[in-house]
């Protein structure tokens, strides 16, 4: 600890401390402008001048390190004087206009300072007041006092440059480059420049200064798994704005450029704001051969109810309850998702509920909960950043799909010199930070992995201690990884022997290190084997259970994990309670039990698990699958080969679709019933860290619409009403008024969510499941002193290759996967004006060796053609992929869907789709 004077008052601080620090640490002011507690201090300003006992001149207290016996004086009249001398002369070269921002850092200190800063201010603007075209932010120089704060911000929080100093003098400027606007100098529009200006230089484009902002209401964002909080700024009921809030744990003041700009979709147009049924049901007439022929009817609530009702009863006394599917919704809240699940299991009578995990993460959660007793991220990304000295990413494009993750990584290389190893089939941005790229082939992730692995065990460079303390199964494992030399794993991943000996070294020689991976793992036909691999290599290293290391599948929407936690899948209840272990089959029995079911056939519960997504779609086809109650998913944008999932789900007799607007699904719904946005609702998300996190309701629902769980409740009590059904049991009923009752009835049956409550999440805490009871702390690692089910086991694992590889019919290898401005299926992003007019339309990615060989420039539209269907969309020459490699999207509809293309091939456990390899053709159009 350091002592030093200040203003004649003894304080202690830690060393390492600056002045500015330790002054503000024992609530000493000083002014500062260029100065930001997120970003390195720059002394530019001179705002924050202090008298150093000793020191000829004034110096910086942002940059001056406390030293013991140190003698410093804040303020005085000299002080005072210079300070404000410099405040003029910064206004001397400045020019506002427009009404202020409320934040203005410089009018309040012109204020403060008691400056008429307009006596000082240049007499008329000396650049263009809006001179870059960028659709979210504002730039004006006239406001720009060259403190760098967003120089800074940009490199060190976004990590991406863009912004510098040009000219010299009082020429001096802020500048992306020679005249270029923003976006050509690889601004990724997060705002966070905006954010860290003390002024009006950067601003957003939402920020009207002139309206008066009612509220400001923190919330969870909507999109990504990665649960950034911000605030929505709410104007007449309206959101008008998202700010960032300092008392963000996971993000701090960063977002994207969706959490902070794609919101206006919550107002738009095209929302569903009355329940809609196909006319035909009114008639009562037969349901025509294509339902969409028979226009949609307004209809009133209780009507919607009935006819649901009536027809789901019918349904099940038919055919029966398992000729019922219901899809959850990641997007959809934790208690939402809790409500499905006991709507499927306890009122309508079966295991048929799935959602979008299945096609993202479903390999992940059976792989780790196979080899681990658990399967989610182990770490949280604050104790990566802490400790990791590497990092390994494989298949996750983690820059665009988890951004302000994968701004984070950057920082760990940038700040804490972590070394990143990405293994990518494309040269995807955070490549440009790695200090090995591993570009192997598509599909080629086992060998590639073993590879490593092999070389790591003949170096020695294992951790014998962790094998034999915590493992099974190693040596069965490395009679397997011994056949996979670097020589024969080279010919199968296109990765130089040299390549895989470096990784190999920087895994053996940085421990501890942490593994990231998404869909480029998990969406193949050996994506549990690919999860194996991966869960073989940590516990190889020896790098579980410990701060900086870990298996760190990223979750791909912002609720997944929370949907997959509360049972909204088909072999499991909340808490990963499975549906075959007749312990738990009792649990759920007598809590959500009802008395005598008079028109029911199955009195208790299936003893086996439902269908899967991929499932249903087909058992529908077969006329198997008589009803589908679809919330908040659109499985007609985000099924694999488009073409037969419509056709199979032509054939559904009876499909509810739950949304916020039309979507894709729409055209074979018979009925849709309006629900609402995130900002309309309370409730709780779990993020990809099994954190959960409040989400606020922050304005009025939208017409008739209502809150998913509103809705489910009243559909439940319509069908128990009709089936004469009577309540017996603590948590059978259906009565609640509040998402915080149906979060008690999980903490209650969910031994994960035991200590999960409101109150708990309002007050701040930080809970990452499992939290054991209402005084424990939650878990932020995982495996710490032993495996969830006790050892860890390795998996030996070989070579499988993609069911369809390019032949001479399909030369090329399609891979699909999402960018930075859109999510998922699009039905959000694509309703937000600025994220459409930053990503338009569908992009397909080629290589610069085959647009040569095909003549294509830039733009050119290109038709893409597999064995299902074809697309059609401009090209983009890229770098990114290599030749006989073509990337494209999902995030459009019809022709421009990448998944009219890709294949329905799945993994034989957890039956996720391999979205990631098919084999296509490709011919300019025209
Ligand atoms: Fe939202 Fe994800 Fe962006 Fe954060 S990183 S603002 S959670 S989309």
């Amino acid at each position: 600890m350091i002592n030093l004077t200040i203003n004649d008052r003894l304080v202690t601080v830690e060393s390492g401390f600056t002045v500015l620090e330790a002054a503000r640490q024992n609530e000493i002011y000083i002014p500062t402008l260029c100065y930001h507690p997120d970003l390195t201090p720059h002394g530019g300003c001179r705002l924050c001048n202090v008298q150093v006992k000793g020191a000829r001149t004034p110096l910086a207290a942002c940059t001056l390190p406390v030293s013991e016996g140190l003698v410093v004086v804040t303020d005085n009249e000299e002080i005072h004087a210079a300070r404000k001398s410099i405040l003029e002369l910064l206004f001397s070269n400045y020019y506002q206009a427009k009404p202020a921002r409320a934040d203005d850092e410089l009018l309040k200190l012109a204020d403060e300072f008691h400056i008429d800063y307009k006596k000082f201010q240049r007499s008329e603007p000396h650049f263009e007041p809006d001179s870059d075209p960028n659709p979210v932010i504002r730039v004006d120089l006239n406001q720009c006092i060259l403190c760098t704060r967003c120089i800074r911000a940009c490199a060190e929080i976004q990590g991406r440059f863009v912004w510098g100093l040009v000219e010299r003098g009082i020429a001096t400027h802020l500048s992306a480059g020679d005249g270029v606007p923003l976006l050509e100098a690889r601004c990724e529009s997060c705002g966070a420049c905006a954010v860290y200006c003390p002024t009006g230089a950067l601003q957003d484009r939402f920020a009207d200064n002139d309206l008066i902002v009612d509220k400001k209401v923190m919330t969870t964002c909507a999109y990504c798994g990665v649960g950034c909080n911000f605030d929505l700024n709410i104007h007449n009921d309206e959101v008008v704005r998202v700010t960032s809030n300092p008392d963000a744990k996971v993000n701090g003041l960063h977002l994207c450029v969706k959490g902070r700009y794609g919101f206006d979709y919550i107002h738009h147009s095209d929302r569903l704001l009355k329940p809609m049924v196909r006319q035909y049901l009114l008639a009562d007439s037969e349901k025509p051969a294509k339902v969409s022929s028979s226009p949609w009817v307004e209809i009133d609530w209780d009507t919607v109810y009935s006819l649901i009702a009536t027809k789901m009863v019918a349904i099940k006394q038919g055919f029966g309850s398992d000729a019922i599917g219901l899809l959850s919704s990641a997007k959809c809240t934790n208690e939402e998702n809790y409500l499905m699940n006991k709507f499927a299991r306890q009122v309508i009578g079966t295991h048929n509920i799935d959602h979008c995990a299945r096609l993202c993460h479903s390999s992940t959660v059976a792989g780790l909960a196979t080899a681990f007793g658990s399967g989610a991220m182990s770490n949280t990304m604050q104790d990566i950043y802490d400790h990791a000295r590497a990092i390994f990413i494989i298949g996750s494009n983690i820059t665009e799909q988890h951004p302000v993750f994968g701004a984070k990584i950057r920082q760990a290389v940038l700040q804490r010199k972590t070394k990143l190893i990405v293994a990518d089939p494309r040269r995807i941005d955070i490549t440009e930070f790695a200090t090995i790229h591993l570009q192997h082939r598509p599909g080629t992730d086992i060998p590639l992995l073993n590879g490593l692995m092999h070389i790591l065990i003949k170096n020695g460079q294992q951790n014998t201690q962790f094998i034999e303390d915590r493992c099974l199964n190693y040596d069965e494992f490395a009679e397997v990884v011994e056949t996979y030399t670097p020589e024969i794993v080279s010919q199968i991943t296109g990765v130089t022997v040299e390549l895989l000996y470096q990784a190999a070294e920087v895994m053996a020689e940085n421990h501890p290190m942490a593994v990231f991976w998404a869909m480029g793992i998990t969406q193949h036909t050996t994506g549990v084997l690919n999860v194996f691999t991966l869960a073989n290599l940590q516990m190889l290293l020896g790098n579980m259970g410990i701060p900086g290391g870990g298996v760190n599948p990223l979750r791909g929407q912002n609720n997944v994990q929370g949907a997959c936690d509360q049972g909204a899948l088909p072999d499991v209840f909340p808490g990963y309670q499975k549906v075959i272990d007749p312990a738990a089959r009792s649990k759920f029995e007598q809590a959500w039990h009802l008395g005598p079911i008079e028109v029911a056939s199955e009195p208790t519960m299936k003893q086996m698990p439902g269908l899967t997504v991929t499932e249903m779609i087909s058992k529908a086809g077969e006329g198997v699958l008589k009803a589908l109650y679809i919330m908040a998913e659109d499985p007609l944008m985000t099924e694999p080969d488009l073409n037969h999932a419509k056709a199979c789900l032509q054939k559904c007799e009876f499909v509810i679709l739950q949304e916020i607007f039309p979507t894709e699904t729409s055209e074979i719904a018979d009925i849709m019933l309006p629900g609402v946005t995130f900002a309309e609702k309370d409730g709780t998300f779990t993020n990809t860290e099994r954190r959960v996190q409040r989400v606020r309701q922050a304005i009025s629902t939208r017409g008739e619409s209502k809150p998913d769980w509103v809705i489910l409740q009243e559909v439940a009590r319509a069908i128990i009403e009709l089936e004469k059904r009577t309540y017996i049991g603590e948590f059978s009923t259906w009565d609640y008024h509040h998402p915080a009752q149906i979060m008690d009835e999980i903490a209650a049956l969910t031994p994960s969510y035991r200590g999960v409550s409101f109150a708990r999440l309002d007050a701040g805490e930080q809970l990452h499941w499992p939290v054991k009871d209402k005084y424990h702390d939650g878990t932020p690692i995982l495996h710490v002193k032993s495996f969830s089910n006790g050892k860890g086991i390795f998996h030996p694992t070989e070579h499988i290759p993609a069911r369809e590889l390019p032949d001479h019919e399909y030369p090329f290898m399609l891979t699909t996967g999402r960018v930075l401005y859109h999510w998922h299926g699009g039905e959000m992003t694509r309703r937000t004006n600025a994220l459409l007019e930053l990503y338009p339309q569908a992009l397909i990615e080629i290589s610069p060796e085959d647009s040569a060989l095909y003549g294509i420039e830039n733009d050119r539209m290109i038709k893409v053609a597999s064995r299902r269907g074809e697309v059609t969309a401009k090209a983009i020459i890229s770098e990114r992929v290599s030749q006989g490699l073509i990337f494209a999207n999902f995030h459009f509809p019809q022709e421009q869907n990448a998944n009219l293309l890709t294949i329905s091939a799945l993994d034989p456990v957890a039956k996720i789709p391999e979205y990631k390899i098919c084999a296509v053709k490709l011919a300019v159009v025209g």
